[in-house]
């Protein structure tokens, strides 16, 4: 054969092997059988492609093999806290669509229900691949110094959120080194909501005072609508009422020193706090033992009750029933709060021994991520930790959640997490159960005090 034709040839090969790659390639293409040996050249090239054309497979293959599950366990069913989990779930989604996810939630406020299915859950060697805790004594007495938890120190290392989370949420998130759990919120817990139309028509002005809320209750009362709703069918909200009412009473480094043991428990500024939670549960709706936190809510927004104090959960409630705020319902720090904002933080953890570890860590750097923040938030009603989150992103409560997080002083919330180890808070809670109904102020000052020291931090 001479050069020539070979060349033509080769070229003739190399032109149909472009053309069929042009096309999508067909077994066609290798049809030149007329090559030679040295046409084997074109030949291999051929091979290239087709090996080149396997690699996207691999690359699919990629993501099947992170696909399977991801259980992430909480307690988020109501309105507003439901719908901000969707919301970061339908972000993740985009990104990993092969992964199920196995939303594992168990109804009841506060995880009064949750966390005891989580605690068995744990102790059987069953955990889920991601469960939503506080951040705090929750955190770190309960789970992590008791050897449950992977440390996520390399998640906010490797995506620089080091420099994003101010070091005062990373601290409580903390233990001999290491960071223990992802926050994706912040809470304030001390708020009071009302409903505007029954405050104008009644010639009221929101309290800001315990003297000023119990003349507006007396003013409710008697025009015959409830003062305040309360749903207690978790007793941990009427904790959550009660520590509003200690840090009104105590001030914030009173209150602070209560979880230290530098405030008495057995002092009168925490009998004045009792016999004043006692007089405010004379205004409250008759059925508090048998409603949850958002039926509450719910009495406030249709107008049979004018106020609730509640965490800001309230607020995305509200705002998942369209109500506005400012309009649909106010809000204001609770009696004689102001200036303080009594915090807690829902994070994401990762337990040892996670069924779906890679697609756990997959779903903490998004939980932890700007965009999953910022999805997240504004449907919860919480604020972002991030210092970069997208301010216009949030209504006009959340923004003066945002203002107040960053200039009022700050305390931890008992009845989420932050102040005291759950067995402290166990503790608590039985106290409040009784007293709600017997409202013996001895009785339960003296459980309070025993309580800080079975926790250990107070001396008999
Ligand atoms: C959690 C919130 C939740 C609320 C009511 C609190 O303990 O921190 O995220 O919305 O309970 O369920």
């Amino acid at each position: 054969m001479s050069k020539k034709l070979l060349w033509l040839i080769t070229l003739l090969v190399v032109l149909a092997l472009s053309l069929a790659a042009c096309g999508g390639g067909t077994t066609e293409t290798v049809e030149p059988t007329v090559a030679t040996e040295e046409e084997a050249a074109p030949a291999e090239e051929e091979a290239a492609p087709a090996e080149e054309e396997a690699a996207p497979a691999e690359e699919e293959a990629a993501p099947a093999e992170g696909a399977g599950q991801l259980e992430f366990f909480s307690w988020w069913t109501a309105g507003g806290e439901a719908d901000g989990l969707n919301a970061m779930y339908d972000v993740f989604k985009q990104t990993y669509p092969d992964i199920e996810i196995v939303n594992a939630t168990v109804a009841g406020g506060a995880g009064s229900n949750a966390k005891a299915v989580l605690a068995t859950r744990m102790q059987a060697g069953d955990p889920p691949d991601s469960f939503q805790v506080h951040a705090g004594h929750e955190l770190i007495d309960t789970w992590v110094v008791a050897d449950k938890m992977e440390p996520v120190t390399f998640i906010f290392e490797e995506n620089g959120w080091m420099d994003v989370y101010p070091s005062d949420v990373i601290d409580i998130l903390s233990y001999e080194g290491e960071i223990w759990s992802v926050p994706v919120n912040i809470h304030r817990s001390n708020v009071l909501w009302y409903n505007p139309a029954l405050f104008e028509e009644n010639g009221l002005t929101a309290p800001t005072t315990f003297d000023e809320f119990f003349t507006v209750a007396d003013a409710l009362q008697e025009a015959g609508v409830t003062p305040l709703a309360l749903g207690d069918n978790g007793i941990w909200a009427s904790t959550h009422l009660f520590e509003t009412v200690l840090l009104g009473v105590l001030g914030p480094d009173g209150y602070r020193g209560l979880w230290t043991g530098e405030t008495d428990w057995n002092g009168a500024e925490v009998t004045t706090a009792l016999e004043t939670f006692a007089r405010m549960l004379d205004y409250v709706n008759e059925d508090h033992a048998a409603l949850s936190w958002d039926q509450a809510a719910q009495l406030v927004a249709d107008g049979d009750a004018a106020m609730t104090i509640m965490g800001d959960w309230a607020n995305g409630y509200f705002t998942s029933i369209d109500l506005a705020p400012g309009e649909g319902y106010g809000y204001a720090p609770s009696p004689d709060t102001t200036g303080t904002f009594m915090m807690l933080s829902d994070t994401f953890s990762l337990p040892q021994d996670a069924p779906h570890r890679d697609n756990a860590v997959k779903w903490l750097t998004l939980a932890g991520s700007k965009e999953g923040q910022d999805a997240f938030n504004p449907l919860k009603g919480s604020i972002s930790p991030r210092s970069d989150s997208d301010r216009t992103l949030y209504d006009a409560y959340l923004q003066s959640a945002m203002d107040d997080f960053a200039s009022n002083e700050i305390t931890p919330s008992l009845a989420h997490g932050a102040a005291a180890s759950e067995g402290w808070v166990t503790a608590f809670n039985d106290v409040m159960t009784l007293f709600v109904t017997d409202r013996d102020v001895a009785a339960a000052q003296a459980g309070m005090a025993q309580a800080c020291v079975d926790a250990g931090v107070c001396t008999e």
